[in-house]
This record gives C-alpha cells, structure tokens and sequence, in this order.
C-alpha cells in the first residue's frame, strides 16, 4: 500500500491523500469515519460499476455501521451533462441527504466528474470521497479537484474546483476492466511523460506490454508514478492560472475530437490523437525539439492508441469547437505545448501556453489524417 498525499494550501482547502495498493478498499469504512466523517453516505456510481461493485462497497459500509443510500445513473460519457446533475440532486434531496451527508464517487471519470460536482454544488457544497475505478481515473481523473458536466458546446464548460478528503484507489478493481479501456487510461500516463518526465516516457514504453495485459504490478507502478507527477504539478497551482495548464497538453484538440465525434472514442483515444496533433504543431512551429512528434507516436504505438484524425470530423468543425475551449484569450487559439519529451515550453508572454494561429492548426490537423 503506497499513500500519497496532495498537499493544498488553506485557501485551496484541506490538503488529502491518495491512498493505492491491492485489497486497499476494505480500509475505505475506517478511513470514511477518520477523514470524512458524515451522517450519511450518498455512493454514486454509473450501472456498470454499480453491478460489478457496488454490493461490495455497500455491504463494507453497512457492516461497519455507517449508513449508505446508493446513486446509480447509466454508464457512458453522453450521460456526464447536466440532466444527470440535476436529476442526481433531485434524488438525493428526496432521499433525504442533508448537509451532513458526504458523497463517495465510485466508478471511473466520468462519476468521479458527475458526482464531484453534485458534491460541490448541493446544499452549496458537501464533502466526497473518490473511489477511482479505471486506470484513467487513478491517474488523473481523481486528482486535482476538477468536477463537472459537459455542454452541447464542448467539454466540461460547466464545472468547479472541489477537493475531495481522500481517494482510495484500488488496483484489484482494474481486473474486470477492458483491454481498451486500460489502454485509454495509459494516454493520461503518457501526457505526464511528455509534460514533466523523460525518463517515465521511456519506462512507459517498456511496460506498455505489461500493462495492456493488466498486470496489476506493473499497473501499480504507472498509476504511483503518474499521480505523483500529477500532484506536485497540482500542489504548485491547485486553481489552474498558471504551470497546471501543462496538464492540458493533448486536451485543446482531444476534446474537440472527442465531442465531435459524438463520443464515438474513448476520452484516452481521444487525448492520444490530441497529442499526436499538438506534437506535430509544435515541431512544425518551431516550438518543439525535432524528434519530439516521432518520439510521441513511438509510445501511442505502444499503446495501440491512435494517432490519426478521424476522416469523419472536419477540420473546420474541430477548430470551432477548439473556440469553445477554456484557454481560449481575446479570440485566439492556445495550447500546452512541449519544448522536448519531459518539458513544456513556455509562450513569448511568460504563460505556460503558446498562441498558435488557426492556419497552423489546421495544417497540423491535416498531417494527421
Ligand atoms: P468512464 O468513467 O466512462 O469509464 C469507462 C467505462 O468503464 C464505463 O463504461 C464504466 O462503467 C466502466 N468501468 C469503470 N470501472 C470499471 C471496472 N473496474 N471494470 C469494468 N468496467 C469499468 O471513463 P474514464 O475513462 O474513467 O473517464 C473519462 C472521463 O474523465 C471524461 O469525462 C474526462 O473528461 C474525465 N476526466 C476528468 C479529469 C479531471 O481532472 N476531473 C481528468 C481527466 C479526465
């Protein structure tokens, strides 16, 4: 069992921990009562976990005393919007979840998103718990405070920052989860290589067999690592203003893929040909080390990720919905970019992301057809 703790500062809200390891979820009652105590718990999960796992954390609440009601909305990435939100809430104030109830997120992004949002939105905020269930979500989805739902118009426009009090990650969950699905997760722990880590990079390729066959080990060691990185880049700028938009290398053009799309790929498969486009844009402006895109196909090729745009999306429907994007500034297009593998460049104002003109988007859209 490795703990992990993402240190806050007072404005921020308390600091937690990541709590990993194989059989970790049978401390979840003892660790609910220490960090978050509560009246009652509201467990929400999507339908798929909910039958794979939702008696069992359930049955390990209820036998320790604690008082559980469960939330269950149907699973897939067209649910996290804000009907779900709404009719979530409605539930949970019928069924009688006051203040002095606590939310526990278990599933996979997609509630950890839904149900952090619930949590920080009801009664005008509760606490919650992340109970990660997919490789993406213990790697990134869980850490960080980010909640929310999508619009029509793209990607988590709605949302809030709202820490959890603690995220206990059980390895042992990743057994039942498809080969693509962990594969879909292995994009966030390349992202983290390619921002802030070399020599990850490397050991990403040489484990990427390991992992595809869901070997709990070799999962383990990816998600302690990744989380790592991604809590000290979160610890250095919690609320997103500057270094953490880093984080978002492979985002601008994976969620204009990935919602026009319809949500026909994975979020990770998304992310994967976001990264193949961005790398091939900093390499052609100028910004990137020569090799760099070379070196980010070679791992989503060990992945078995793609890399390649979709022939069905436009390049004009994909840069509108890039407009729509959060770092967007005075009109123009931004993006996190790396200088090399295990560096992110810095933009001419200082900002830790690069203006970049609708014309060399396009042309780097292009190259990745
Ligand atoms: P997901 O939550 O939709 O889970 C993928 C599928 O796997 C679902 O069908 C789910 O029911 C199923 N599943 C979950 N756990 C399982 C298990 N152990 N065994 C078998 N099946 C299981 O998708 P995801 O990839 O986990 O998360 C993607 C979402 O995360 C996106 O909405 C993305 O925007 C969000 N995200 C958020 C942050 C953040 O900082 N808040 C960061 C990255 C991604």
């Amino acid at each position: 069992m490795v703990t992990i703790g993402i240190p806050l500062t007072a404005d921020q809200g308390p600091s937690y921990e990541v709590v990993l390891g194989c059989g970790v979820w049978s401390r979840l009652p003892e660790l609910l009562a220490e960090r978050c105590p509560a009246h009652q718990y509201a467990v929400v999960s999507d339908s798929r976990v909910d039958t794979l796992y939702g008696a069992r954390i359930g049955g390990l609440l209820e036998s320790a005393g604690l008082h559980a009601r469960s939330f269950v909305f149907p699973a897939g990435e067209w649910n996290k919007v804000r009907e779900t939100w709404a009719d979530l809430c409605d539930r949970m104030v019928a069924a009688g979840i006051g203040r002095d109830a606590a939310v526990v997120a278990l599933g996979g992004g997609v509630v950890g998103d839904l149900a952090g949002f619930v949590a920080a939105t009801l009664h005008r905020g509760i606490p919650w718990v992340q109970v990660p269930t997919t490789v993406l979500a213990m790697i990134d989805a869980s850490i960080g405070g980010k909640t929310g739902v999508d619009l029509p118009a793209g990607k988590n426009l709605v949302g809030a920052f709202h820490h959890p009090r603690l995220v206990l990650a059980d390895i042992e969950s990743l057994a039942t989860l498809p080969r693509n699905q962990v594969a879909a997760g292995c994009a966030e722990a390349i992202k983290h290589g390619v921002v802030a880590d070399a020599g990850y990079a490397d050991d990403l390729n040489r484990t990427a067999a390991a992992c595809l066959t869901r070997s709990l080990d070799a999962l383990e060691s990816i998600i302690e690592r990744s989380i790592r990185i991604k809590g000290e880049i979160v610890a250095s700028d919690a609320s997103e203003r500057g270094r953490r938009q880093v984080l978002n290398f492979g985002h601008t053009v994976g969620h204009a893929v990935e919602a026009r799309s319809g949500y026909a790929l994975l979020h990770g498969e998304a992310v994967a040909i976001g990264m193949a486009v961005e790398a091939a844009l900093a390499e052609a402006t100028g910004i990137a080390a020569r090799g760099t895109r070379a070196r980010v196909l070679d791992l989503l090729g060990h992945y078995d990720l793609p890399s390649a745009v979709p022939e069905t999306v436009a390049c004009d429907d994909l840069l509108d919905a890039m407009r729509a994007d959060k770092k967007v500034r005075a009109g123009t297009l931004r993006f996190a970019l790396p200088a090399e593998i295990g560096r992110m460049a810095h933009g001419a104002d200082g900002a830790w992301t690069v203006e970049v003109s609708p014309a060399e988007v396009r042309s780097a859209l292009e190259s990745c057809r």
